[in-house]
């Protein structure tokens, strides 16, 4: 018979650490803490396996799954030494979901479960403290019904607010045992009213509902969009932890806490955490109430502060990673709910892994692989320029939750920071976040809380999803449905509302009113060059190399470690505006004569843009491709002229300047714009294509046009002969892209070999290196690779259009159904984003392995947009390509991907260049 059920307590358990898939996190965790000897309250898991096979059977589980559930039971009541239901000593339980990756806050919990109009009087005569018992009683009634019986928890909160309106109470705690027996009356009521049945007095019922609503909770809409978030699997289902409760909330000598053996948002080896003094766990995760920094714990009970350092110091060691834990001190004695591995922000990430090599905690490969290469994004956030904050009121100091600059309009509601984010960033303000606001909080640039602690759900998920974070700033007060909040400065009151800039530093806790400027960040902090250092071991000759067209993002390039450029497209350097009218004189060109006299104004420009690259990237190499895009792109849209042709006749003399000022590179003035604006229509609508994606561009244009490439190709060598003159080392490859078929590539290599020979002859340096290549962009190239190998010195895969081309999507049309695809799981991601590898990969690795067959030291890369893409990143070291090319940020994050793939070892080395 299947196990479906197993125990943990009392020194001992049936599983342990290894089986998350089993037990969950939560349940494996508690496992391998008791067979640890570490004091944890016994209890039962029901595997994960159950929350599936319940809904594969129509919400039931086999009459197996319960009978184990009654003999967990029946041991626990032995260990625990108190009975369920037993109206004398009652035994209380506590029921929590725990799905094998944490998610967290996203799934149901049940506490007190065991409580019944009889047994509650148990509990009061054991404790001798019937306010304690009744508010045990009357929360286990609002949870499990908003819980397992699905009430609006809004109509507990009214009872329950509707008597300390009446009694006058301004806390909870001023409310009298009486008065929350008279709630429970009112809460049965209400059960009563909306379930039609009387509140559950069989424990036993109270527990398999309890168990049924844990699964159920694995399908709530937010469970599943943070599934989708986190990338994590709908099937592997929750298990549900059912424990002996322990009370944080039994006087001043309990409390409960939350804490990490690091810090999560530095990583620096602090204790941290914090705890609430007489309270129940949830009020410190939901950060209702402010609660005490864990510090202030020793002054409290220094016995119990030494014993859970001694306990999580310990656990951090045998788990060998930081470690997030919760516990509980009942009347001095404490317990340990749950240890995990903590999440992290990005810096803490990098430097936990670094600092735990050094204190020889894991090696090298480990650490390398505990951080996710996106992490590494918030390491190359901006920051805050100083002086542009100086300029900004600030506001108030809060808790730093999340480290990083935010800077946005201010939304009340997550639904308004939705809508607001398609129009700009946008900072989210709340009094506190709930597992509701999922949605907002990641349609934000920033999130800020005015009330709750580091632990809190603000935090953590903030922290989680990278995005700075303030909490506790309780200088703020919020009117959430005028969407206004009141800040208290000095002896100022300001109001915000809703739509008003604020910056955030989520590093500081500091807030301020108005928009900061933000500056780059610091590749160069020690610990991140540590830690990249320590990646780089790995990776091997695997080269990353960044698309970069003008000199200073070359150097951020080389700054973050680039070796190389993979792409420079030299039609951004056309676009400036001091060449944009040579270009347009080039583009409007009647005759090959006039083309290349405006070709010749380009040239000096050109040469000095690329001498540029090659200093940056003095002795690594530089991919610079011939002309790519359309020609239209660089003339006045077509429409525009037809609309100002149409006005011209009314037009008064404003209008007229204005249409002068468009069209200045054409010569006009307000005289000549009968006869401009019309020809030039009629060479613009000449230029007119119905599918410019697909029509006159790529190599087409220097097929048409093969003075453009001469051009380029004469810029391109005389910056190498100028920059290789002044002792330094250039290694120049020339792409040619979208070819379809290697006579393309033939005809503008010829061009482009004729003009680097003249010009080195020239120059004296016939010896000096470059190679020509092409692009890897239309399947026709990458199935024909072989043949295309005989010309092409090297292959690069511009992915952006190999998917548009494969998949027959535009690039630039996708985003209108995205969101249907994706949603519908058409497609398992954004394919622009990252790579679809099972069709586009497929002629990937047809095309590197062919193009290898005809020339076995062929250069592979890649350069479309997914060459800063992990899982991308990852698969094209695995065919074996030789570098990634991405932008300039994402360097490091390829750099980090390239090394996890390496050291996850499953390179094609037979298909490596040698
Ligand atoms: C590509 O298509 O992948 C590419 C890098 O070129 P572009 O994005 O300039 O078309
Ligand atoms: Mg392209």
């Amino acid at each position: 018979m299947s196990k479906y059920v197993y125990m943990f307590g009392g020194g001992t358990a049936d599983g342990d650490g290894t089986m998350k898939d089993t037990l969950g996190g939560k349940g494996s965790g508690l496992a391998e803490m008791s067979r640890a000897g570490v004091p944890v309250p016994p209890g039962f898991t029901i595997i994960t396996d159950v929350c599936n096979i319940f809904f594969d059977n129509e919400k039931k589980v086999p009459a197996e799954v319960d009978q184990q559930i009654w003999e967990a039971l029946e041991k626990l009541e032995k260990l625990a030494g108190k009975k369920l239901g037993d109206a004398s000593d009652p035994l209380l339980l506590s029921v929590r979901s725990g799905a094998k990756f944490s998610m967290p806050g996203m799934m149901n919990t049940i506490l007190n479960l065991g409580l019944n109009d009889e047994t509650v009087e148990g509990l009061v005569a054991k404790t001798g403290n019937p306010r304690f018992a009744y508010d045990c009683y009357r929360r286990f009634i609002q949870m499990f019904g908003e819980v397992a019986l699905g009430i609006d928890m809004v109509l507990f909160d009214e009872a329950f607010d509707a008597r300390k309106h009446k009694i006058k109470a301004k806390l909870d705690t001023d409310l009298t045992a009486d008065d929350l027996k008279a709630i429970i009356g009112e809460f049965k009521k209400i059960v009563k009213k909306v379930t039609k049945k009387d509140f559950p007095q069989d424990t036993r019922e109270q527990l398999l509902l309890s168990r049924n609503a844990v699964f159920m909770s694995w399908w709530a809409p937010k469970a599943s969009y943070y599934r989708k978030m986190e990338k994590i699997s709908d099937r592997l289902g929750t298990a549900c932890n059912i424990q002996t409760m322990v009370f944080g909330n039994m006087g001043e000598t309990s409390c409960t806490g939350v804490g990490f053996t690091r810090d999560p948002g530095s990583g620096e080896k602090i204790f941290y955490g914090e705890f609430l003094v007489n309270a129940q766990g949830e009020d410190v995760v939901a950060g209702i109430r402010t609660p005490q920094p864990i510090s202030e714990l020793e002054a409290w009970n220094a016995g119990v502060y030494q014993q859970l350092r001694s306990i999580t110091g310990n656990l951090e060691k045998h788990y060998k990673d930081m470690q997030d834990f919760e516990f509980t001190v009942q009347e001095g004695t404490l317990y340990m709910l749950q240890t995990r591995n903590g999440k992290r922000t990005g810096p803490a990430a990098v430097k936990v892994a670094v600092d735990m090599v050094e204190e020889k905690l894991i090696d090298e490969k480990t650490a390398v692989g505990r951080v996710a290469p996106a992490q590494l994004d918030q390491l190359l956030h901006p920051v805050f320029d100083v002086a542009s904050l100086r300029k900004l009121t600030k506001l108030a100091t809060g808790i730093d939750a999340s480290p990083g600059a935010a800077v946005g309009r201010l939304a009340f509601t997550s639904e308004d920071a939705v809508t607001m984010s398609e129009n700009g960033p946008v900072v989210l303000i709340r009094k506190e976040t709930t597992p509701d606001d999922i949605h907002g909080m990641d349609a934000s640039k920033g999130i800020l809380t005015a009330v709750g602690g580091k632990s809190s759900h603000a935090a953590v998920v903030a922290r989680g999803m990278g995005v700075p974070c303030v909490v506790g700033c309780g200088a703020v007060h919020i009117n959430e449905r005028a969407k206004t909040a009141t800040v208290k400065t000095g002896d100022k009151t300001l109001t915000i509302k809703e739509g008003d800039w604020v910056s955030i530093n989520g590093t500081t806790g500091d807030v301020y009113l108005g928009q900061a400027q933000t500056t780059d960040p610091d590749p160069h902090s020690p610990v991140f060059a540590k830690f990249m250092g320590m990646a780089d071991k790995f990776r091997g000759d695997f080269g990353v190399r960044a698309n970069a067209d003008i000199p200073r993002d070359a150097k951020a390039a080389r700054a973050f470690g680039a070796e190389g450029i993979g792409l420079c497209r030299t039609e951004h350097m056309f676009f400036a505006e001091d060449r944009l009218p040579h270009v347009q004189a080039m583009i409007l060109s009647e005759t090959e004569k006039d083309r290349r006299k405006a070709l010749a104004k380009l040239l000096p420009m050109q040469r000095k843009d690329f001498a540029g690259l090659f200093e940056a990237m003095d002795g690594y190499p530089v991919v610079i491709r011939t002309l790519d895009p359309p020609l239209h792109e660089f003339v006045p849209k077509r429409e525009e002229l037809m609309v100002d042709l149409a006005k011209l006749p009314n037009a008064d003399i404003k209008a007229k300047k204005e249409m002068v000022a468009r069209y200045k590179n054409f010569g006009a003035e307000v005289k000549n714009l009968k006869t401009l604006i019309p020809d030039l229509l009629k060479r613009v609508e000449g230029l007119h294509e119905f599918n410019p994606m697909l029509g006159h561009r790529g190599c087409r244009l220097g097929i048409t046009y093969p003075e453009i490439t001469e051009m380029q190709a004469r810029a391109i060598f005389e910056a190498v002969v100028q920059v290789a003159k002044k002792g330094k080392k250039v290694i120049p490859e020339v792409m040619i892209p979208l070819i379809g078929s290697v006579q393309e590539l033939e005809h503008q290599k010829a061009i482009v070999k004729r003009v680097a020979d003249e010009v080195l002859e020239k120059a004296g340096m016939k010896s000096q290196k470059y190679l020509i290549g092409t692009m890897i962009e239309i399947p026709r190239a990458a199935l024909l690779a072989a043949q295309v190998a005989r010309e092409a010195e090297f292959f690069s895969f511009g992915t952006n259009d190999l998917t548009q081309t494969t998949m027959g999507l535009s690039r630039d049309d996708y985003t209108k159904f995205s969101k249907d695809y994706e949603e519908k799981k058409i497609f398992k991601a954004d394919p622009f984003g990252v790579l679809d590898q099972e069709g586009v990969g497929m002629l990937i690795e047809w095309a590197v392995k062919n193009g290898r067959q005809t020339r076995p030291d062929l250069e592979v890369g890649i350069c479309g947009e997914h060459g800063g893409e992990p899982s991308s990143v990852m698969f094209c070291y695995r065919v074996g390509m030789d570098y990634v090319s991405c932008s300039p940020y994402r360097v490091p994050i390829a750099r980090l991907a390239a090394a996890q793939a390496a050291i996850s070892g499953d390179k094609s080395e037979a298909m490596r260049t040698a």
